[in-house]
């Protein structure tokens, strides 16, 4: 499928307004066209599978940061420990032997 206005094939659900009815009633769904904005008409049918596609898309985006964030977490903690074997033990060690 093809924005008639500007040949983008990418869409979202537009959001329902009242004038909208009678369309829906004939299974007809508004969505936007990404690029230019432009509100047009599709079937239901692909609404529904377009709101699928994206939710879908959205929990893999949600776990792709989730599992982001506990690699930084596990990166830092490394750090940290990193840190505490080559820095801090000679530190302490020092510090010990200066008093
Ligand atoms: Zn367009």
């Amino acid at each position: 499928m093809k924005c008639p206005y500007c040949g983008a094939s990418r869409f979202r659900l537009s959001h329902l307004r009242i004038s909208d009815s009678v369309r829906l009633l004939t299974f007809r769904y508004p969505v936007r066209c990404r690029l230019c904005r432009e509100r047009m008409y599709i079937s239901l049918s692909s609404a529904l599978r377009m709101r699928a596609d994206s939710r879908a898309h959205r929990e893999a985006a949600i776990e792709q940061h989730e599992e982001r964030l506990r690699q930084e977490a596990a990166d830092k903690q490394a750090a940290l420990e990193n840190a505490a074997i080559t820095h801090n033990a000679p530190e302490v060690e020092k510090n010990f032997l200066h008093r």
